[in-house]
């Protein structure tokens, strides 16, 4: 019977999630294991929570894979005494590896930005601010207790055809999607296949994203002509603003934005924050499309016990 270690699925992922394009302020990779040990199947997340692990335990999978990385600013104590101490050891105590394909995937066109791009049915997309530009987003946005910052729930499905190739020239065929596979950076902008009153467009990402409520920038007035071009960035975007105006986008989808944050763009852009978790949460639909294309010979789960840390009551 063949055996797959953490260590070969490790490497695979590093390949294909690219590690390096990960931010300066990031923890993304192999964070938790030993490489030598057969991998008996994975289990997906946004978040690692309590739960999640109760689950890979429950389920016997042994290699957790998240796009928040669970050790983010750096534990300098491991005991009971706190969460992330009693997550990092019950790992421990049960095999169980971990790993993380955080601002990296942020970062490529087929990673986070690109699912939602294709969610909304967004076709000639490009990235909204190229990883050649100077300024990235701040550690300040991005701050999570044990994940993250800045980053979608998803059906266990198999990669469709018009999806993204993960880990190989991308280019989305058909209708668009990325138009530079070899293009890196953060955010999104892509247009509708025709123009959308904006109240209608709003009621689609509401439905698409599964989120009961969205904020958003006053719409009166604005975008009489429709939304055409659509701007985006999963997670804390606000750091995009500026290059979604630059970008003529009618729309900007993001999450994390402050009060004042609406103020910014003076009525050139309509805002929207559409909730962390919802704008990231097709991250889990990315790793299981990969995982379960390239590895046939374990399971390969997303988790049906983690939702969004935030709910709307
Ligand atoms: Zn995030």
């Amino acid at each position: 019977m063949e055996h797959t270690t953490i260590g070969q699925v490790v490497s695979w992922l590093d390949t294909t999630f690219r590690p390096e394009l990960q931010e300066d302020y990031d923890n993304a990779g192999f964070l938790i294991g030993q490489r030598q040990t057969p991998c008996t199947g994975v289990l997906i997340a946004l978040d690692l929570t309590p739960a999640v692990v109760d689950e890979a335990i429950s389920l016997g999978l042994n290699l957790i894979v998240t796009h928040h990385p669970l050790i983010f600013n750096g534990l300098k104590r491991i005991t009971s005494d706190n969460e992330a101490g009693r997550t990092v050891i019950s790992l421990i105590q049960h095999g169980i590896a971990v790993y993380a394909a955080h601002t990296n995937l942020d970062n490529l066109p087929w990673g986070v930005n690109g699912i939602l791009a294709e969610k909304l049915c967004l076709t000639d997309c490009h990235i909204l601010r190229s990883t050649h530009s100077s300024v990235s987003r701040s550690s300040a946005d991005s701050s999570p207790n044990l994940g993250e910052q800045r980053d979608s729930n998803s059906q266990q499905q198999k990669p469709s055809g018009s999806s993204p190739k993960l880990g190989e020239v991308d280019a989305r065929s058909a209708d668009g999607g990325v138009c530079n596979p070899d293009e890196t950076g953060a955010g999104m902008v892509g247009k509708l296949p025709h123009p959308i009153p904006a109240e209608a467009f709003l009621l689609k990402l509401k439905e698409t994203l599964g989120i009961p409520t969205l904020r958003t920038s006053p719409l009166e007035r604005r975008r009489p002509a429709g939304i055409r071009t659509v701007a985006l960035c999963g997670g804390s975007g606000a750091f995009l603003i500026p290059d979604a105006i630059a970008a003529h986008a009618d729309i900007y989808i993001t999450a994390d934005l402050k009060y004042h944050d609406f103020q910014r763009p003076e009525g050139r852009i309509i805002l929207v924050d559409a909730g962390h978790y919802e704008t990231e949460q097709f991250a889990k639909e990315i790793f299981y499309r990969a995982i379960s294309e390239k590895f046939s010979n374990f399971a390969c789960r997303i988790s049906t016990k983690q939702e969004s840390l935030v709910q709307y009551i």
